[in-house]
């Protein structure tokens, strides 16, 4: 260590110092001992601090007292304090109960809840100009008559506002900004910093909302009540359309009239633009939002308002769980199933589940809200841990129309004609005869396809080769009107090629199933005066894309919708009445055991787009197996159904929620290495009643950017505590070099 200097030598001098421990934000468990120097105290935990971490200055977090074990001599001290409040001890508790539980270092979690650390330095002031004469003649100008007016307007500024900079003097007295330069030169003005931070608008808690229905009304006040008195987690369950965000409102303004911020998390923010919208119509002011596409500079004065106090609300993906709220009195997590919510990388946590620890530490109001919620949120509100508010019905008597199954064997699609050429079809009959009517009528059709591109496999007909990603173990994916192959995991991209690259036979690659393009292109020749649209997360580019096709639609600029999952969430269109889901099987084939809940849980999603407002709805699936339980219960529109025959599969199994579950992802470059790193985990595996480890095995993405990956699962009953299991486990492991492991606790898919 570096010899101490300055104050801790000082400090030293009159006895011991007094030491704490500090969190930092790099990827390590454990705390750090530093000396307090006198003149920062008093400094409690909680405060920001900036400490020498190796040749470093890095910022860290004051968490509690020091340990003795370190010797006075060694102790560095802390250099300084930074201007900006404490973290809360609930924030601080939800770092370690993460970390603890992900077993990720601790420090790697409160990198997230630092996540813009330049947010804490200091705003970096303007230069704003300030009169310091009454007249000109009092200086030793020459008196023109801009630097005339220029003075005028300085001395009229209004002194309720920050001074003007040069540019707004400019501006107001209609001369150069020159003229301001020579007039402080000259004594006339004075140049001061100005510290602004940009002003946020408050939503007002007491506009009224829109006259709730009685089932509404009983589920607002529940919510508002729950608001009031500390923790607690709700599951507000209901069908799309049925008000669930306006009753959530309700919740949100009783936060706010209590002086307390609202956190509402979103999945995929950047497709909802239409939230912050109804937020602004029922508040008066937008919400502040937080996600990872915000600009940088965004970022940091959210976070810095935030941090300050002066953000009521945000919405935000799941990071907004870490940011600095001063008193968060509720937290909503819209979609409450949806796997966005799972962060893979970095942190594998689940911001659903931080959310309900978040809300514990800090004493709040969980509201959980969805139209088909998880099978470990619908377990937990039948047995009482969660309270359970049901939205039974579509506000304003909508009816939500019951999916038909169409049997593609029973009804196979028809190919058509394309420039004389027979070409393979994706629509069956009876959805051709549906689209027709509803063309007919006027009306709109979304057909839902999960796959963007063109097409999801390129194989050759000479011999066979179909094209695959070099890093990855899946195929590439043909965007035509891009004339490239892409991989969708590591966005590798090449120019389609003419010949085989195995076989070098000429115009050989044809294109195998359908993806977006490829539908829409077949919708295109069959309903040729039909507005056709085609929506997928590459085709709506920027952030404004969304939001302006959801207004064409709105507007009825657009006859048919050819759409992955981007268009299954959260829009209301007065117009669309039939959904068609091409291919309802996709999500199912060769799935995990969740895929069977994904996949109704998207599917049911998609089907509640038909028929809002005033007009009945129309669902048609198309499927090769009727009988499969999913079909059937998306068929009788019964969630309940549903998840009582999944809640029997996984019992029977063990699986979660039932038991517990940890993924090991062993990966590397060297195949032989990885292969070899998990047998050896699989030998110092841990052996205890009540629990198995499965594996090592090939993960579901087996080779991903060219790391090979092999999985190893923990599975044990929920009696058993796992995470000490594991870090035992990991510490016993001898691993060859360029091997990684990586920990999922609860991963989303098993
Ligand atoms: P959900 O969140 O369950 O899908 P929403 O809250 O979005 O439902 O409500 C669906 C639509 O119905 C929205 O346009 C909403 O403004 C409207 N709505 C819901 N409840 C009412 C109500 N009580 N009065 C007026 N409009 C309502
Ligand atoms: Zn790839």
């Amino acid at each position: 260590g570096a010899k101490p200097s300055g104050p801790a030598a000082n400090a030293s001098l009159f006895g011991a110092s007094r030491r704490v421990a500090v969190r930092v934000p790099v990827p390590v468990d454990s705390l750090y001992d530093y000396a307090v120097p006198p003149e920062l105290e008093p400094l409690a935990a909680g405060d920001l601090v900036r400490v020498p971490l190796g040749k470093r200055v890095e910022l860290g977090v004051v968490w509690g007292e020091g340990a003795a074990d370190v010797p006075e001599t060694k102790l560095r001290p802390i250099q300084e304090r930074v201007d900006a409040p404490p973290m809360t001890q609930p924030l601080r508790d939800l770092v370690d109960w993460c970390a603890a539980y992900t077993l990720a270092p601790a420090g790697q979690v409160l990198r997230m809840a630092l996540s813009v650390p330049e947010a804490l330095d200091p705003p970096r002031p303007r230069t704003g100009y300030t009169p310091q004469v009454a007249d000109l003649a009092e200086t030793t100008l020459r008196v023109t008559e801009a630097r005339q007016k220029v003075l005028e307007a300085a001395r009229r500024w209004p002194p309720s506002e920050p001074p003007p900079t040069a540019a707004d003097l400019a501006r107001r007295a209609g001369v150069g900004a020159a003229v301001i330069k020579g007039l402080a030169q000259g004594g006339a003005l004075a140049a001061v910093p100005v510290v602004e931070d940009p002003v946020i608008a408050a939503p007002d808690p007491h506009r009224a909302g829109p006259t709730l229905s009685p089932d509404q009304a009983y589920a607002a006040d529940a919510l508002r009540a729950s608001a009031r008195a500390g923790f607690s987690v709700t599951l507000l369950e209901g069908v799309t359309g049925s008000g669930k965000t306006e009753v959530y409102f309700e919740a949100i303004a009783e936060a706010l009239a209590q002086g307390r911020q609202a956190l509402v998390l979103l999945p995929e923010i950047a497709l909802t633009a239409r939230w912050p919208d109804r937020f602004q119509q029922r508040f008066g002011a937008p919400p502040a939002p937080w996600h990872s596409d915000l600009p940088r500079a965004q970022r940091r004065d959210i976070w810095r308002a935030v941090a300050f106090g002066r953000v009521p609300v945000v919405v935000g993906a799941r990071s907004a769980l870490f940011l600095p709220f001063p008193d968060l009195g509720l937290i909503v997590v819209d979609e409450e199933h949806d796997s966005a919510f799972k962060q893979d990388e970095g942190v594998p946590y689940n911001a659903r589940d931080m959310a309900v620890v978040r809300a514990r530490a800090g004493d709040l109001a969980v509201v959980l809200a969805s139209a088909t919620p998880s099978l470990e949120t619908v377990l937990n509100a039948r047995a009482g841990r969660y309270e359970h508010l049901p939205l039974p019905e579509r506000h304003g008597g909508a009816t939500l129309p019951a999916p038909g199954l169409v049997d593609l064997r029973a009804h196979p699609p028809e190919k058509w004609d394309r420039q004389g050429v027979p070409a393979p079809s994706f629509l069956a009959p009876p959805l051709l005869d549906a689209m027709a009517e509803t063309l007919r009528n006027r009306e709109q059709t979304l057909l839902f396809l999960n796959r963007r591109g063109y097409a999801p496999l390129t194989l050759c007909r000479a011999c066979g080769h179909r094209l695959q990603c070099p890093n990855c173990s899946t195929w590439l994916v043909e965007h035509r009107h891009r004339r490239v192959l892409q991989c969708h995991h590591c966005d590798y991209r090449t120019p389609m090629p003419e010949r085989c690259p195995s076989c070098d036979t000429p115009d050989s690659l044809a294109p195998c199933g359908p993806g977006v393009e490829r539908l829409a292109e077949e919708v295109a020749a069959r309903f040729p005066q039909a507005r056709l649209v085609v929506a997928a997360s590459d085709t709506l580019i920027g952030p404004t894309a969304a939001a302006e096709l959801v207004e064409r639609i709105e507007q009825g600029a657009v006859d048919i919708i050819v759409g992955t999952q981007v268009m299954a969430k959260g829009h209301h269109f007065p117009l669309l009445t039939l959904v068609g889901v091409v291919d309802a099987d996709l999500g199912l084939a060769g799935g995990d055991l969740r895929a069977a809940e994904r996949t109704f849980q998207l599917l049911h999603q998609v089907a509640g787009r038909a028929g809002r407002a005033q007009r009945p709805g129309r669902v048609l699936m198309q499927t090769t197996d009727p009988e499969h339980p999913v079909m059937q219960a998306l068929a009788a529109n019964d969630p309940e159904r549903f998840l009582s025959v999944e809640a029997e599969t996984r019992r029977a199994l063990m699986m979660p929620p039932f038991g517990r579950l940890v993924a090991l992802i062993v990966s590397g470059l060297d195949e032989s290495a990885v292969s070899a790193a998990g047998k050896a985990l699989a030998r110092c595996a841990p052996s205890a009643e009540d629990m198995e480890v499965l594996g090592p095995a090939p993960a579901p993405l087996a080779v991903l950017r060219r790391q090979h990956r092999h999985r190893l699962l923990l599975k044990a009953a929920r009696t058993v505590r796992v995470q000490p299991l594991v870090r035992d486990w990991l510490a016993a492991a001898v691993l060859p070099p360029g091997v990684r492991v990586k920990v999922d606790v609860d991963p989303y898919a098993f």
